[in-house]
């Protein structure tokens, strides 16, 4: 799981994230949610190791992380614009991450076929980025994320740059895919119906301070405060 304890972060005067408190089980599929600029990509990249050193805690698997380099945190992030390398194909695009971890050659040839067979695009190994859709290229940068065998996965709203039906199915993908490799995820999304249909709890973030936390049904029927109701769409 992931425990983070009083974490604050500012970029000079402004106050990014204040005072985040937040426990996710092993296994468990856990949502963020909250409007643009509310620090949903800049605690994802505190927990992922990116950017500044934050204040306060943040333990994975019961280890403390918060000095440790993005590579020994067991981590694997998709990022906002999931942008793969353009001159590797999907394979070299897919094990990338294992080359830089410098394993043996045939465990990566093994490791990149069992990602790429996970997302359904074995077929797809020796394209290059630009031969693939919007939805297939998503699928590569999901495998190049699990393919690292990370402990937990940090997902920065993965699905927005889809149509509506393909997010919809794609949704269903990496939900049956985390539960496959029962991965601890944190979501982000600012689509309310997305964190509500995947997620077995969420939160919603606000200037950089959680709102409030539970299972989707609860927020929507006990909105802790104004800004959650009107957030859902459940205030009148
Ligand atoms: P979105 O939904 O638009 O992706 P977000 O919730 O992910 O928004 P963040 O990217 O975490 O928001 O940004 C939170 C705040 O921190 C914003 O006000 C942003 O301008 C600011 N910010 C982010 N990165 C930096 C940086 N490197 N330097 C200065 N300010 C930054
Ligand atoms: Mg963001």
């Amino acid at each position: 799981g992931i425990e983070i304890e009083n974490l604050h972060l500012a970029f000079g005067p402004t106050k990014v994230l204040t005072g985040v408190n937040l426990s996710i089980k092993p296994g468990e599929f856990f949502a963020f949610l909250g409007p643009s600029g509310s620090g949903k990509s800049t605690l994802l990249r505190s927990i992922a190791g990116f950017g500044p050193r934050p204040s306060g805690a943040i333990r994975i698997g019961g280890r403390d992380v918060l000095d440790l380099p993005p590579w020994k945190r067991n981590v694997g992030m998709v990022f906002q614009s999931y942008a793969l390398w353009p001159h590797l194909s999907v394979q070299e695009n897919v094990a990338f991450g294992l080359r830089e971890r410098k394993l043996p050659g045939a465990e990566i040839a093994r490791r990149v076929e069992e990602a790429l067979d996970l997302v359904g695009l074995s077929h797809l190994a020796a394209r290059m980025p630009n031969q693939l859709s919007g939805g297939q290229q998503q699928r590569i940068a999901l495998a190049r994320t699990v393919v690292i065998e990370p402990q937990v996965l940090l997902l920065d709203e993965p699905l927005s740059n889809l149509d509506a039906s393909l997010r919809v199915q794609m949704r269903r993908e990496l939900l049956a895919l985390q539960r496959k490799l029962g991965l601890t995820t944190i979501f982000v999304t600012h689509d309310q119906e997305e964190a509500n249909s995947t997620s077995d709890r969420m939160a919603v973030l606000d200037k950089g301070v959680i709102q409030q936390i539970g299972r989707p049904q609860e927020l929507y029927d006990h909105p802790a405060n104004l800004f959650v109701a009107r957030f859902l769409g459940t205030a009148n």
